[in-house]
């Protein structure tokens, strides 16, 4: 069973910390975008029979117009059963959502949105160039609520320029009265090409101090736990049976087809990435050939690489057995002195035949995975 993830490239504003693809545009840029958006879909037919997740994401995929949102919505059920898809999400942003978009989202089998916040501090909202304060989110959460919308996602981020303890202790009580069935908890990596990095290159802004960063870090797990949310990802809560279908695709190493500008997507054994650059991206739909800029088969080797890599982020963690019996290989044989020692340090365990991170192991996950590789 496969996941789609469609990519919406525009926004209203850019945030100073985003590096995604995506844009400010005017209307006939973005009608031009779903036009050639819609062509795509079409060169994938006979692929879509076993969809059970979908994901549209971007950029903001709520600042679509109405008109042109609902032009990918109609394609979507034109093409897949939405009855039959298990997790069906939108990304929106606080501020953009209106009772009329709510009522498209329903009728059109949307039945999770995950919602952009990153702080509920009006004054960290502002340094990093958020369009919106956190009343905004409020409004646009009780709307969809009130909508009927039973599976909320609210994204955050830490490691904030001026950030605090303080802070991230406040964004989990308030964030708590609303009760969302996932959060997201991703750490400020400042990237080059953002605002950001200008004005970090700039001295005007600095990195969080390291010890701060796995202070908000381990506050925001032990809060989080309390309250009943599972962490079942390094950087990912939910309430039980709430975990991220579509995401635990990505980290299972499970196929998914990328549709849009800059999209990635796994098929067929073979990894994938579209064109960033418009033009190059209309030019192959034009020709009606899929504007795939990349393309790399995943041998053996790479997928058994990439199965250790992704399933450790994982709380589950991976199935010894399932890697013997796919690879035909013997894993404690390979990485079995490895692994006793990261057990020893408490950072690893093997459990009914699995083997994950532990809460320690998780803090320094890039450097035990680094090991495996
Ligand atoms: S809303 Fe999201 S995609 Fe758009 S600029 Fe901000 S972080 Fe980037």
């Amino acid at each position: 069973m496969k996941g789609l993830y469609i990519h919406i490239p525009f926004c209203k504003e850019k945030c100073k910390y985003c590096d995604f693809c995506s844009i400010v545009s005017s209307y006939d840029k973005r009608k031009e975008y779903v036009e050639n958006l819609l062509k795509e879909f079409d060169l994938y037919g006979g692929k879509y029979d076993d969809i059970e997740t979908i994901f549209i994401g971007g950029g903001t995929p709520s600042v679509l117009d109405i008109d042109l949102l609902r032009m990918v919505l109609d394609k979507i059920k034109s093409l897949i059963n939405v009855e039959r898809v298990i997790e069906y999400t939108v990304e929106c942003n606080p501020g953009t959502i209106t009772e009329e978009l709510a009522d498209l989202f329903l009728e059109s089998g949307v039945n999770r949105i995950s919602l952009g916040l990153q702080s509920t501090s009006d004054r960290l909202l502002k340094v990093i160039g958020r369009i919106h304060s956190y009343n905004d989110f409020k409004e646009s959460y009780y709307l969809l609520r009130k909508k009927g919308i039973k599976n909320i996602n609210v994204d955050f981020i830490y490691g904030l320029p001026g950030q605090t303890v303080e802070d991230i202790e406040a964004d989990i009580n308030e964030i708590t009265k609303l009760n969302p069935e996932h959060i997201s908890y991703y750490s400020l990596k400042i990237e080059e090409g953002t605002k950001f990095y200008q004005m970090y290159q700039a001295g005007e802004i600095e990195e969080i101090d390291e010890e701060i960063d796995r202070a908000m870090y381990h506050i925001t797990i032990d809060k989080l736990k309390a309250l009943g949310y599972g962490h079942y990802e390094i950087s990912n809560f939910s309430k039980p049976g709430h975990e991220s279908v579509h995401n635990l695709k990505y980290w299972r190493c499970h196929e998914y087809i990328g549709l849009g500008l800059s999209a990635h997507g796994y098929l067929d054994g073979y990894r994938y990435s579209n064109y960033y650059d418009f033009n190059e991206y209309y030019n192959s739909l034009s020709s009606n050939e899929k504007p795939i800029l990349d393309s790399s088969e995943i041998s053996g080797e790479d997928l058994l690489l990439e199965r250790i890599m992704l399933g450790l982020r994982l709380r589950e963690g991976i199935s010894i057995a399932e890697l013997n019996q796919e690879f035909d290989i013997d894993f404690l044989d390979i990485h079995g002195s490895e692994i006793k020692k990261h057990e020893e340090m408490g950072y690893m365990k093997i459990k009914d035949g699995r083997l994950f991170l532990t809460d320690s192991g998780f803090d320094i996950s890039n450097y035990i995975i680094s090991k495996f590789i």
